[in-house]
């Protein structure tokens, strides 16, 4: 009898010890797996530590080294002032959260542009610290994405993403201002290709690193589908082929994080 009322008390006693279970999550059974990964695993949170860990690492070697550009071919880098230029989505901010959206509302860039002004950004892990340390060091930090500058119905103003872009990167722990955000067709030649606004930056600055989620962050004409400069439309052959070509700037100036939703791949896939 006795034994029977110990053993009660300790039960009771443990379940006054034991946290309350947590909500049963949302049924995910729509969304693609590698989206879930963005969103939920630690392991996608490890792996963008570790290359911004990596890179950190490196910036003081590279800034050091006068010679040294993360441009392939730029040689005109003398007496220029250090910069490093990050990608946007998927780099600093993750979309896992927006392409969840995707199972009920195809992708429109209006659709994103009014998701990411309606909503919290996720920051990628590391990125931040990355900037900060960058900029302590005294290089200058630009941003190149493929978010468009564009009008959209409704909306005040020719550019309205470029607010909201700054607005996000704020939201992930960056400061940053129009001038360091190079969007998509913000000038005459500025399409998709992020070739040309690589080289803009290079015209005033030596870039010492990239950041990207793609292969076109680092690589030019990765699509299968062309955009100028490029005039040959992309392969799966010619994308390895570029794996060798600049074999050394992996984990060497160029930094690339996990992206398993969505890229410039698919073209090719
Ligand atoms: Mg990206």
């Amino acid at each position: 009898m006795k034994t029977h009322y110990v053993l009660f008390a300790a039960l009771v006693l443990a379940g006054c010890a034991t946290p309350a279970p947590e909500a049963a999550p949302e049924p995910d059974d729509d969304v693609d797996i590698g989206v879930l990964w963005a969103e939920h695993s630690a392991e996608y949170q490890a792996v963008s530590a570790q290359v911004y860990a990596q890179a950190r690492k490196d910036l003081p070697r590279l800034l050091a080294d006068p010679e040294w550009t993360a441009l392939p071919g730029d040689q005109d880098v003398a007496g220029k002032p250090p910069a490093i230029i990050l990608d946007v989505d998927e780099t600093a901010v993750s979309n896992a959260a927006y392409q969840k959206t995707l199972v009920y509302a195809p992708y429109t860039r209006f659709r994103h542009f009014d998701w990411m002004r309606n909503n919290d950004a996720m920051p990628v892990r590391g990125a931040a610290r990355m900037v900060d340390e960058a900029r302590a060091a005294g290089v200058e930090v630009f941003f190149v994405t493929n978010r468009a500058c564009e009008p959209f119905d409704g909306v005040e103003g020719d550019c309205p993403y470029e607010q909201v872009t700054i607005d996000d990167l704020r939201e992930a722990g960056i400061e940053t201002d129009p001038e360091h955000v190079l969007m998509a067709w913000e000038q005459p030649g500025w399409d998709k290709e992020k070739l040309t606004r690589r080289e803009h930056v290079a015209r005033t600055h030596r870039v010492i690193m990239l950041f990207g989620d793609d292969y076109g962050d680092f690589v030019h004409c990765t699509r299968a589908k062309p955009l100028a400069p490029c005039t040959e439309p992309a392969t799966r052959a010619s994308r390895h082929a570029a794996l060798d070509t600049y074999d050394e700037y992996w984990g060497n100036g160029w930094y690339i994080l996990p992206n398993p939703m969505h890229g410039s791949w698919t073209t090719v896939r």
